[in-house]
């Protein structure tokens, strides 16, 4: 436990968050918000004290495609909504905290995470581009640079 992490204290942060804590295996723990904008709106996270994403290691990370599925068939399940969203920020509670999010057409939730006054593109199959008038694409060669980083990244062992 991580002293003054606000997950790291299980019930007693979830009554300080409005949430309810609707399973737990001895890894992982689900709660449910109770003041969402949404109904179904659940937060996943490891018992341990495991700041973001990119620090899960050990049983955690074994078990977590299996975890967050299965978490994601309950809430559709549960309220019926056809998608689950899924987030992950890290920018605000420094302990992993996945959002999993029943979305339906039309309720309080949107796939936009961009700044700014948000534009939309109708591409030539059909789907639609967002985008923010604000924060326009970078430069196509910085973001090959950067594929290039991370495919060389994750070509070693
Ligand atoms: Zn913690």
């Amino acid at each position: 436990m991580s002293d003054g992490c606000i997950i790291c204290r299980k019930e007693a942060g979830d009554a300080q968050l409005h949430r309810l804590e609707v399973w737990r295996d001895e890894f992982w723990r689900v709660t449910i918000s109770l003041d969402a904008e949404v109904l179904g709106f659940a937060y996943l996270e490891p018992l341990r004290h495991i700041p973001t994403i990119a620090d899960l290691d050990g049983p955690e990370a074994q078990s977590f495609g299996a975890v967050i599925a299965r978490t994601c068939r309950a809430l559709k399940q549960a309220t019926g909504a056809p998608l689950v969203y899924v987030y992950i920020f890290g920018d605000g509670v420094a302990h992993l905290h996945v959002h999993l999010a029943a979305h339906r057409d039309g309720d309080a939730l949107n796939s936009q995470m961009i700044r700014g006054e948000i534009v939309s593109e109708k591409m030539p199959d059909g789907f639609e581009r967002f985008f923010s008038r604000e924060f326009p694409a970078l430069p196509e060669a910085d973001q090959r640079n950067v594929a290039e980083a991370v495919r060389r990244s994750l070509a070693m062992p």
